[in-house]
């Protein structure tokens, strides 16, 4: 069926395509893509042969309209390089242009890293607010984070290994030592997450240098900073006093 359908990738591990994804991307009939390389890989790894076409965050109005028309006979397959496309990722325009030019548009939920960083956190989920990736200059970052720091919600960013430790700082001077989380190389074989204060997770990256794909968590205010340490040596105290 003509149209569009927007198809959620792994973010890291090939295992998380799902099923009606690969039966959508076996069916359709052109593959959307921010880059062309990174899709081609994901459908060599699913043995097909696929159109591409590009689009990215340099994608203007014209390149919308070539697609709109295209969806209206042919099915097109939105991918993003890893994860649900349009989070963080271009994209937002072009379901908005389909939808009002009256073409059918679906989506495929799958992975996606900011949702799979906070089940895996540690930290409250009822309320949570994704905020995408903080701005590089120092003001704005500021400015930023102490727009943010107010809302009673656990915030989600994405993050860079180079900046990540002075995200770490910035939120601790900015919205008081909160805890936060760390999780890095989600469904990959490194995987890891540390959860801590920002500043003792601040202390230990900048000693020990991250690598790879970052989210970044921050605990709601009202949520009192835990420092796992503290809360070791309070539970052996305890199991101490529970000995006859
Ligand atoms: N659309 C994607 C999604 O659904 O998560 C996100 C695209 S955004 C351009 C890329 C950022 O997502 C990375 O810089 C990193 O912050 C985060 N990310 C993607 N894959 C990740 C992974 N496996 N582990 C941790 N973070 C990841």
């Amino acid at each position: 069926e003509p149209g569009l359908y927007i198809v959620a990738v792994p973010i890291g591990n090939l295992g998380d395509i799902t099923l009606r994804a690969v039966d959508v991307l076996k069916r359709c009939d052109i593959v959307a893509c921010e880059d062309t390389r990174v899709a081609g890989k994901l459908l060599k790894h699913l043995g097909l042969r696929k159109k591409l076409w590009r689009y990215d965050d340099h994608s203007d109005e014209e390149a919308r309209e070539r697609l709109v028309a295209m969806a209206g006979q042919q099915a097109i397959a939105l991918t993003s390089d890893a994860g649900t496309p349009i989070v963080s990722d271009p994209g937002f325009r072009l379901v908005r242009s389909m939808q009002d030019a009256g073409v059918f548009v679906t989506s495929l939920p799958g992975a996606c890293a900011a949702v799979t960083a906070l089940t895996l956190s540690g930290l409250p989920n009822d309320r949570f607010l994704f905020a995408g990736f903080l701005p590089n200059r120092e003001k704005a970052r500021s400015e930023t984070l102490a727009d943010l720091a107010q809302i009673d919600a656990t915030l989600i960013f994405y993050e860079t290994a180079p900046r990540l430790v002075a995200s770490l700082t910035a939120i601790a001077d900015l919205m008081g030592d909160r805890t936060v989380a760390v999780a890095r190389e989600l469904t990959k074989l490194h995987e890891e997450c540390r959860r801590g204060t920002a500043v003792s997770l601040a202390e230990h990256y900048r000693e020990k240098p991250p690598r790879g794909e970052i989210v970044l968590l921050v605990a709601p205010p009202s949520e009192r900073a835990i420092d796992d340490d503290e809360t070791d040596r309070l539970l052996v105290e305890a199991m101490r006093e529970l000995k006859p």
